[in-house]
């Protein structure tokens, strides 16, 4: 028989009304807003700064990945499940899924096996509508400016052609990536070029991922940077005096939202950024109202560590204060494999070469996260096709560096096969005096910081900067914006901004192609590559195989 998929799986479980999680918690139903039985918003009242001062942080990051993904998610979940499991009061804390890769290739991203978090069809479509709150209160700003343009009473003498401020929608479709808009003669708007990003590429998600409270939310939907004017003053959201209506949009998405993983254990889900152009984390609300409620919360930093640790250790952590107690690295040995230069089809079985030469990435992973004062704990997120000999290779090696890599088997067995790491986490937590300190200070110069994050995290030599990247640079300094945190953009693929240097490159340089900026979220993005802010579809999307039946049961989501 073969195994399960993970909708077969979510759909046989035995989910509990949401009040039940709610009652693990503390929390009395009245405080609970449902969205239907299984899904609920907390209040933001639950915030405890001296329990958040208590309470555990574990940060799961990963090596760098290959395609495929290496299970941050799932082991982020079966972790959570594992120390319940062992008597620990744990919370998984997660992004909310995007809508749109559903339908593409990528599938779902409530974790896999069994190890998910339920309600799935819920999770991964529309939610507790979140996403389509900031997809409104974005495009509300659009409006505004577009109608500002028109406007001969109020027009603030916007240069249509330095607009930064795009559209979105939580959906992939490429088509949307290049459009001009407001044709149609003088009633229509003034024509100008626009294109749409996806929701979570949106600068008002990165900032309802980043605020405390709502005064901080107007703050910083106020400070987004919209473009110029003919006479080069710069505008910004508030000019337009939209922050209020914009928040007013936001009521409700402010709010965490509760649900459960398999094994009945509390999950919140909120809020989800891009990990390439924004910070690629969930909101610190959600992180906070976690810590405030349980002993450890499980949280995810999307993509590799040079990338999801480096933010969240650089960014997140330096607007809300946080220390993470316990680094978990979660590696497999097929990324092993990749790293080491097996070809395409060759990852699914033992390379034990390959393996061999492969783990220099996960050590620099491990190298990096000493350098930041945190000791990590490898999560061998264990596959069908590992081979004894590779484990014990990968275990062998990290305990030269004296870090313990342990098998996680959440996905076949959720919590029961991860009783080993969590034990492990807790040790960490207790005895190893984690003292996370930042690489670099936020008061620094622009170019020092990027240096800083170049040379100590990914191993380069220096950084070039492109023309374009130059004059981007002064601008910053002329706003006044320099004194931000660091948002890199780059592959994921690689610890260098070229995907085709596999394992642990050396002799290379990086070159920073342009710079945005997200005035109100707060930092600044070196853009190394490539950014894709709008996904598009597969020859043959996953939506062809998708249906539902008279009684409203859904196939194909996987
Ligand atoms: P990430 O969060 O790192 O992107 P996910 O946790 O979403 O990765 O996992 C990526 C995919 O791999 C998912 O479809 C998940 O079901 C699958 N997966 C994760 N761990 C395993 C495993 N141990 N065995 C088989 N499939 C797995
Ligand atoms: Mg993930």
């Amino acid at each position: 028989m073969s195994f399960p998929t993970d909708l077969e799986i979510a759909e046989k479980a035995d989910i509990q009304h949401i009040k039940k999680i709610a009652e693990k918690l503390n929390i009395p139903e009245d405080d609970l807003e449902y969205y239907g039985k299984y899904k609920a918003k907390l209040p933001l009242k639950y915030i405890d700064e001296q329990k958040i001062a208590q309470s555990n942080l574990v940060l799961v990051s990963a090596i760098n990945p290959t395609p495929a993904g290496e299970g941050k998610t799932t082991v982020t979940v079966g972790l959570t499940d594992g120390l319940n499991k062992i008597g620990k009061k744990a919370i998984a804390v997660l992004r909310e899924p995007s809508l749109g890769p559903v339908f593409g290739i990528k599938g779902g991203a409530a974790g896999g096996g069994y190890a998910q978090v339920i309600p799935m069809v819920d999770i991964n479509l529309h939610f507790t509508g979140d996403f389509n709150a900031i997809e409104k209160a974005n495009n509300l700003l659009s409006a505004l400016i577009d109608n500002n343009l028109q406007n001969k009473k109020n027009n603030l003498n916007i240069d249509p052609r330095t607009i930064v401020w795009k559209r979105v929608m939580d959906m992939n479709d490429r088509a949307l990536r290049n459009v001009v808009i407001g044709l149609g003669g003088t009633a229509n708007g003034i024509p100008r070029e626009e294109s749409f990003n996806i929701t979570p590429a949106s600068e008002v998600m990165a900032i309802l991922c980043m605020s405390n409270d709502f005064k901080d939310l107007k703050e910083k939907l106020g400070n987004i940077f919209i473009g110029y004017t003919f006479d080069k003053q710069a505008i910004y959201c508030r000019d337009l005096k939209a922050e209020g209506a914009m928040a007013i949009l936001l009521r409700d998405a402010i709010k965490p939202n509760l649900v459960q993983t398999l094994e009945g254990n509390p999950a919140i889900l909120h809020g989800g950024p891009f990990a390439n152009i924004a910070q690629g984390t969930n909101t610190i609300i959600a992180t906070k109202t976690g810590m405030s409620l349980g002993d450890y919360v499980v949280t995810e930093a999307g993509f590799g560590a040079d990338l999801g640790a480096e933010k969240f250790l650089h960014i997140k952590c330096h607007y809300a204060g946080f220390k993470p107690k316990v680094l978990v690295l979660v590696t497999t040995i097929r990324a092993m494999r990749y790293h080491g230069g097996a070809k395409k089809g060759e990852y699914e079985n033992p390379q034990f070469e390959a393996v061999k030469k492969g783990i220099e990435n996960l050590q620099k992973h491990i190298e990096n996260a000493k350098n930041w004062n945190l000791k990590p704990i490898v999560a061998i997120n264990h596959f069908a096709t590992d081979s004894e000999e590779e484990i014990q290779f990968l275990k062998d090696e990290c305990e030269k560096l004296g870090v313990k890599a342990i098998v996680a088997d959440e996905f076949t067995m959720g919590g029961e096969g991860m009783k080993e790491l969590a034990a492990e986490v807790v040790n960490a937590a207790e005895n190893y005096g984690n003292n996370f300190t930042p690489l670099y200070d936020v008061e620094d110069s622009v170019e020092n910081k990027i240096e800083t994050i170049a040379k100590n995290i990914y191993g380069a030599d220096g950084v070039e900067y492109a023309a374009k990247a130059k004059a981007d640079l002064k601008s910053i300094y002329n706003l006044g914006l320099d004194k931000l945190p660091i948002c890199m953009a780059k592959t994921q693929k690689s610890l260098s901004d070229d995907e085709k240097k596999i394992g642990r490159p050396s002799g290379f340089t990086v070159t920073v192609r342009e710079f945005e900026f997200a005035a109100g979220a707060g930092f600044i993005i070196p853009i190394l590559g490539n950014m894709m802010r709008m996904p598009g579809l597969p020859s043959i999307p996953a939506s062809e195989n998708m249906d539902i039946d008279d009684d409203g049961n859904i196939t194909g989501l996987s």
